[in-house]
């Protein structure tokens, strides 16, 4: 089960602001070290993963004040090793630079700061 550790119950709805902001800290212990890609996180919690890419980059932008950071393992193009942004935690579609569609995923994890 996902989300918290001890209880092993998922801790917010769907649509509440409040729960969704306890659903952003509670990936916290699931990325750290870890780092897993929108889609795989997705099928974990049973959300779309746009919905799931949304609640990434506020959780990124929440985490400023604290000891984690967020880790983005940037998509390649398997076809011509094309780097994607680092920014972005969602697939491209295609790549720029040869127009495949082999695109590997970001993956998302988070790191404890030195
Ligand atoms: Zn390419």
């Amino acid at each position: 089960m996902f989300l918290d550790a001890e209880t092993g119950k998922r801790s917010c709805g769907p649509g509440d602001p409040y729960d969704a902001f306890m659903f952003r800290k509670d990936l916290i212990p699931w990325l750290l070290n870890n780092p897993m890609s929108v889609a795989q996180i997705a099928k974990a919690v049973g959300e779309t993963p746009q919905q799931i890419a949304t609640d990434l980059e506020h959780l990124f932008r929440s985490l400023k004040h604290t000891e984690y950071r967020p880790i983005i393992e940037p998509a390649t193009c398997r076809d011509c090793g094309f780097e994607f942004s680092d920014t972005k935690v969602t697939k491209p579609s295609k790549c720029p630079k040869c127009r495949s569609r082999w695109i590997s995923e970001p993956r998302i994890g988070l790191q404890q700061r030195k």
